[in-house]
């Protein structure tokens, strides 16, 4: 199936949520949203490019089973690591629709685009290997896009937006950290924003310069959160 078909199976199912999404994810995301509101405890740097941004894009189709409040978080995400990636790589977010058939996925796929699926624990990714225990799982398919699987009957009240920002490291590339946003096991704190460490990762993945580049400085909290950790895991690849 060509890809301009897909678009067209997109459209059709997608136009309300892309409609309120350009307004969700219009602004840079240091502006003072009600969402970011919440979450004061952070702020990002606004560096400058030092050279022209050529924007790559990365589109990422999220699954229609996700009920609004879940996409708002879902956006949130993605407009950090946009806001973070200053324009040299730039999540396109739209909505899957609910009728997608396996050959539109795996077009999708195969085009670059990575897929946001809501899943629950019986699903086969949660049932193996590190997917036992996870929040969620990130499965690449190398340079053709992939998916992002959330496990969303064990996210209890974990914030999907940290969960998910953290899985969209994994597709820009970064590998796990000992501490911060890219560290294996959920912590709410950590998972508020996107630490150097986290963007310096994707950066040299991403063959950027930091300098031109933004990231979080955090007044970060010593709270202990003991009740809050959860193992969270990427696969490197399918087939
Ligand atoms: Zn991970």
């Amino acid at each position: 199936m060509s890809i301009g078909r897909v678009i067209v199976a997109l459209l059709a199912g997608g136009l309300a949520f892309m409609a309120a999404g350009i307004v969700l994810y219009g602004q840079p995301a240091h502006a003072a949203s009600p969402r970011e509101r919440e979450v004061p405890e952070f702020q990002y740097t606004s560096h400058a490019a030092t050279v022209a941004a050529s924007t790559r894009t990365i589109p990422l189709y999220v699954d229609s089973d996700f009920d609004q409040g879940e996409r708002q978080h879902i956006v949130a995400a993605f407009r950090q690591w946009n806001y973070v990636l200053n324009g040299f790589i730039r999540f396109d977010g739209r909505l899957l629709p609910g009728d997608a058939s396996k050959t539109e996925v795996e077009s999708i796929r195969r085009n670059g685009g990575w897929v946001v699926a809501r899943v629950d624990s019986s699903h086969p990714v949660a049932q193996k290997g590190v997917g036992i225990h996870a929040l969620a799982v990130t499965v690449s398919g190398g340079r053709n896009g992939g998916f992002v699987y959330v496990i969303a009957d064990r996210l209890g009240g974990r914030d999907l937006t940290g969960v998910v920002m953290h899985e969209f490291g994994h597709v820009l590339g970064a590998g796990h950290d000992n501490s911060g946003l890219m560290a294996p096991v959920y912590n709410p704190v950590a998972s508020r924003c996107i630490d150097y460490a986290a963007v310096a990762m994707v950066a040299q993945a991403q063959h950027l310069s930091m300098r031109d580049l933004n990231w979080c400085e955090t007044p970060r909290s010593n709270q202990p959160f003991q009740n809050q950790y959860q193992p969270r895991a990427a696969l490197s690849q399918v087939r």
